[in-house]
């Protein structure tokens, strides 16, 4: 099944359900934020939700979720009468969970057209749909002041993006103790199962330093001499094949880095090496201008550096609260930052990890083939 085969859930423009929907037995994909803001919904709206289907059902084995069981989706097959709903930001990936002759609606945004500016691509081929931001934020962030914001999706380069822009004071407020232990009580307060050594723990860290080697090795062959990982907070997600390059991490947020690898905190120093590799890892999403990111490290490659590009893959959707990540990227966008920035693209596809994206890029040589 593919996602445009996939049916829109049936709530009109105030969220409220076709009553169809009703004489279905219902399963929702996801658990989490998305997963209990479709269920609350539900179930005030008269439904019953018989089970959420999770790929870390693990991890609700003993206490369930919102009270009811959670399974991994290969035991989705004992449940070919009922519906699935997809609730979250939407993995493209997910889909493959779901058999064929399953019914699927994905709790999808009724969209308007909307004509705003695209962030990445400039064009104005977008529609939207009124969304808001997630309680935690609504309190870090905005200190109870929240702004109203609505998702834009971008029809051309599929890039998906909260239509209000964090100022750099907001930034500000969410990013500084950024994962410390007083975002953590504060996250926890509003989202319980959030998991800071689960997400960014030294065995998390090592599955994505693995995936990153496993996605570029075939490209990189070699030891790259000179690698700088642009926004990567401590240097700690280069690979550890590469130990022996000189590492450097470009880092605003002042963290001191991991051994071994050096610190640059301004542009200017950045520009005076010549650089055989640049990553940069799970970085767009969270910033208010994508574009200028690349621009930037565009302006830090010579011919022959190589640019690693790894994202999440998110589709945003309606009814989805905008949290952390601000935009959300699919593998059509990695080839359109490629056609924008003047970069080729050697390769580009999805990690080994649940909903990861990657791409490596080259400075576009003028049509000169070598
Ligand atoms: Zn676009």
């Amino acid at each position: 099944m593919k996602i445009t085969e996939v049916e829109h859930l049936y709530t009109d423009r105030n969220g409220t359900f076709n009553p169809d929907i009703f004489d279905e037995k219902v399963i929702i994909y996801g658990c989490k934020n998305s997963g209990k803001h479709l269920y609350d919904r539900i179930q005030k709206a008269g439904g019953q939700v018989e089970a959420f289907v999770d790929r870390r059902a693990e991890e609700y084995e003993k206490t369930g979720f919102c009270g009811i069981k959670v399974i991994p989706p290969f035991k989705l097959n004992s449940y070919k009468t009922y519906s699935v709903i997809i609730s979250f930001v939407f993995w493209p990936q997910i889909i493959e969970d779901i058999a064929d002759d399953m019914k699927v609606y994905a709790d999808y945004p009724f969209w308007e057209k909307s004509g705003s500016r695209c962030i990445l691509c400039g064009c104005n081929e977008t529609v939207s749909v009124r969304s808001g931001f997630v309680p935690f934020l609504q309190e870090r962030m905005f200190l109870g002041n929240a702004p109203e914001t609505d998702w834009v999706h971008c029809r051309n380069c599929e890039v998906s993006f909260s239509s209000y822009r964090p100022t750099e004071e907001e930034f500000g407020r969410l990013y500084s103790g950024y994962r410390g232990e007083e975002y953590s009580k504060q996250r926890k307060i509003y989202e319980p199962w959030y998991d800071n050594e689960l997400l960014f723990g030294e065995e998390a860290t090592e599955k994505r330093r693995r995936d990153a080697f496993a996605f570029c090795h075939d490209i990189i062959d070699h030891v790259p001499k000179a690698i700088l990982d642009y926004g990567g907070d401590r240097g700690q997600y280069i690979p550890k094949e590469w130990d022996h390059s000189e590492r450097y991490v470009y880092e605003v947020s002042g963290n001191a880095p991991i051994d071994g690898v050096k610190a640059i905190d301004n542009l200017e120093n950045a520009m005076q090496f010549d650089w055989d590799l640049i990553m940069n890892c799970h970085v767009l999403e969270h910033v208010s201008d994508p574009g200028e990111i690349i621009c930037n490290i565009r302006s830090l490659m010579n011919d022959h550096t190589l640019f690693y590009l790894e994202l999440p893959c998110e589709f945003a959707t309606g009814n989805m609260s905008v949290h952390e990540h601000i935009n959300g990227f699919t593998k059509r966008t990695l080839q359109m930052i490629g056609e924008k920035y003047d970069l080729d693209v050697l390769k580009f596809g999805n990690l080994d990890c649940g909903g990861g994206i990657a791409a490596i890029y080259r400075r576009r040589t003028c049509g000169l083939i070598e």
